[in-house]
């Protein structure tokens, strides 16, 4: 069975789209992956843009701990994480700020007008997200709606993120969508049980984001806004 759309009004179960942040609505990648690379390197360990974005996703400390594991056959300190973190953190916070990514506009537009809440799952742990999030997107998002690192103990691709979306949003998994761009954010949302939508909005090839689980591989934000009834209309079945 389809979602039957009626004049735009859902009649099928889909109730909201849980959208991850970074690489999704904010061009916000391509300057983690400058930071992270180079912060790397000020401390010995080589992170090539790619791994970056093979990594997206995971906790800071997590992401130093495999390059630790590599460079220097163990465990990087607490005080290692710290220190490169912030390293990473004071490079990232000196570019300009990242501008939100062609199309995510449109796509929120979209959603707003099919009567689906919006719905923000993001490691982020900034605490101006919403402000953030406000200036970009006017009138999208809630703080009751959003999960942020200071929501959960797992970071993705542990499901909980995506989880406590929909406990927030008080709906089920087949009531929802994710829209995705990271594997470890695509595992995340597919453990959780939830059909989800990828935007190959970086670096990986489509496989890849195919083999983390995504339901269906999109080339942009803007593919997504251009497509978004006839994605919302062929959608498998994810209601009963
Ligand atoms: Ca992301």
């Amino acid at each position: 069975m389809k979602f039957e759309l009626n004049n735009f009004e859902l009649t099928g179960r889909l109730r909201a789209v849980l959208f991850d942040m970074d690489g999704v609505l904010f061009d916000s990648m391509p300057n983690h992956a400058y930071a992270w690379s180079h912060a790397m390197t000020d401390f010995g360990l080589k992170m090539k843009p790619e791994e970056v974005y093979m990594n997206e996703g995971r906790t800071g400390s997590g992401t130093i701990s495999i390059l630790a594991q590599r460079y220097w056959g163990r465990e990087a300190t607490e005080e290692e994480c710290q220190r490169i973190y912030e390293a990473k953190s004071q490079l990232f916070n000196s570019m300009p700020e990242p501008g939100p990514m062609a199309g995510a506009k449109e796509v929120l537009e979209r959603v707003k007008a099919s009567g689906l809440m919006r719905v923000i799952v993001t490691g982020s742990g900034t605490t101006s997200l919403l402000e953030r999030l406000e200036g970009a997107f006017p009138g999208m998002f809630r703080r009751e709606l959003m999960v942020t690192a200071f929501d959960v103990q797992h970071g993705k691709p542990n499901p909980e993120p995506y989880l406590m979306g929909l406990k927030k949003a008080n709906i089920s998994a087949d009531e929802a969508i994710v829209v995705e761009n990271a594997p470890l954010g695509i595992q995340a949302a597919r453990a959780a049980g939830i059909y989800t939508i990828a935007v190959n909005t970086g670096p990986l090839k489509d496989e890849v984001l195919k083999e983390a689980g995504a339901d269906l591989v999109l080339p942009s934000m803007q593919y997504l806004a251009d497509h978004w009834h006839d994605t919302i209309f062929n959608l498998p079945t994810i209601v009963s």
